[in-house]
């Protein structure tokens, strides 16, 4: 495979832009390469490459690119102009449906991202118990923002530390964290600070490290050391969402949050995040009340008129659940790849994420660094050459999918048997 011209955006790109990109997961190591437009499972780049996508924009692109219900939806909302700085019917109609769809969510406020979204939820946490201290998992990503930019400290107990520069020592100290499955860390750490702690946020399903799955019952035991603890429960579901099914995890697992953060899905593609939760809480949210939150682009119209559209075809008899049966299928067949290899790889996975682990399958963040990345690395690009572009990190999980035929997924299974062997 050629790519001079990705080789030349790339080095003009480098003096202009911070490690030559828009966002730091895309520095594909030693060059990324440069879309050019995409359709259904596939991208092509800037050389006429094609590939077969399973990034899917890490995450949103659940229905593939450029879905015929998405265009006609975003097309007809741009004949009635994109952004009005005032109310519109859409924000009232989609609330409707998320609501309906989300145990957790009794109202909700509609902002322009994932980050955004869990900022937001963070505030109201803290806003309406007077607390500072929030929990939230090893490994765990609520995007990029300074109480979540937190590396986790030596020890389930211990304060967090910055995970970036011009993160205060000041805020990070109010992050605890504990490990992904483990109780006792939990509960040890909620009767190390009571009456201190805000909220506990988290992936129900770790999705920025895997995927890593929560052990039989583990969620529910959450649920109930947080309510026991008198401790807020945020599920950050902005990749769950959606996707695990319509209600995301919450509904799947059938545990409760008291608040929840989307994103991703629920925008078809164009920027959007949503938090929401229980009436008391949200109610407290400006301008009912005292908790602030604002944004010019908030219920952007393009953003719901898209999401709408994308919820349409989800609720469509099966959709889903034929995604998760092809995701179900493309795990088994993985599974019988690394197993006959018998080199300790394991593949995991739920609904339409998965991923193959270059070591044992991990059941926290630790478990996962102990994975051999740059061996992922390796075999990444042999998959990249191969016409496949997985997720570049052995840290970020793949996605499958409703474009992604029989036949798309038998090539990648070829691409899959080939690359592992050599
Ligand atoms: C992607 C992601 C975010 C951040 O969303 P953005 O739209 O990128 O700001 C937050 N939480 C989780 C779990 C995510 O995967």
């Amino acid at each position: 495979m050629i790519f001079d011209s990705s080789i030349k955006l790339f080095d003009r790109a480098k003096r202009l832009l911070p490690g030559g990109v828009s966002s730091p997961v895309r520095a594909i190591s030693p060059y990324p390469f440069y879309t050019d437009r995409a359709e259904g499972p596939y991208l092509w780049d800037a050389d006429g490459n094609r590939f077969i996508d399973y990034c899917l924009a890490y995450g949103p692109m659940i229905l593939g690119h450029r879905h015929p219900a998405i265009m006609k939806a975003v097309s007809d909302q741009l004949r009635k102009g994109w952004l009005y700085g005032t109310p519109s019917e859409l924000e009232v109609r989609l609330a409707e449906r998320v609501t309906g769809l989300y145990p957790g969510m009794e109202m909700l406020r509609f902002v322009s991202t994932g980050t955004e979204a869990t900022m937001a939820a963070l505030r109201v946490a803290r806003g309406a118990t007077g607390r500072n201290r929030i929990i939230k998992i090893e490994g765990g990503f609520h995007g990029a923002h300074d109480s979540a930019l937190i590396k986790a400290g030596s020890g389930a107990t211990t304060l967090g530390i910055p995970d970036s520069l011009g993160v205060p020592v000041d805020t990070a100290k109010n992050t605890l964290q504990v490990p992904y499955n483990d109780l006792a860390a939990l509960e040890k750490v909620l009767k190390r600070f009571p009456g201190e702690i805000a909220c506990l946020i988290m992936e129900p399903v770790l999705g920025n490290i895997g995927p890593v799955l929560p052990l039989e019952g583990y969620l529910q035991a959450v649920r109930d050391l947080t309510h026991e603890h008198d401790v807020l429960l945020i599920f950050d579901e902005v990749i769950t969402g959606f996707r695990l099914s319509l209600g995301g995890a919450q509904k799947y697992y059938g545990v409760t949050p008291d608040l929840t953060t989307l994103g991703k899905i629920i925008g078809g593609g164009f920027p959007i995040g949503i938090f929401g939760g229980k009436r008391s809480l949200m109610e407290q949210v400006a301008p009912s009340g005292g908790i602030y939150q604002a944004g010019t682009f908030n219920g952007s119209p393009v953003s719901l008129a898209a999401g709408m559209a994308t919820l349409d075809v989800l609720e469509k008899e099966k959709v889903l659940e034929r995604l998760n049966a092809v995701g179900d299928s493309m795990r088994e067949a993985l599974q019988e790849m690394v197993e006959d290899l018998k080199l300790g790889y394991s593949v995991v996975g739920i609904a339409s994420m998965f991923k193959i682990f270059f070591g044992p399958e991990p059941h926290n963040y630790t478990e996962a660094l102990k994975c051999d990345k740059s061996g992922y690395l390796a075999f990444f690009r042999r998959m990249l050459a191969s016409g496949v572009f997985l997720t570049p990190s052995q840290y970020e999980t793949d996605f499958i999918s409703c474009a992604h035929s029989e036949e798309v997924i038998q090539a990648t299974l070829e691409a899959f048997r080939s690359c592992l062997k050599s």
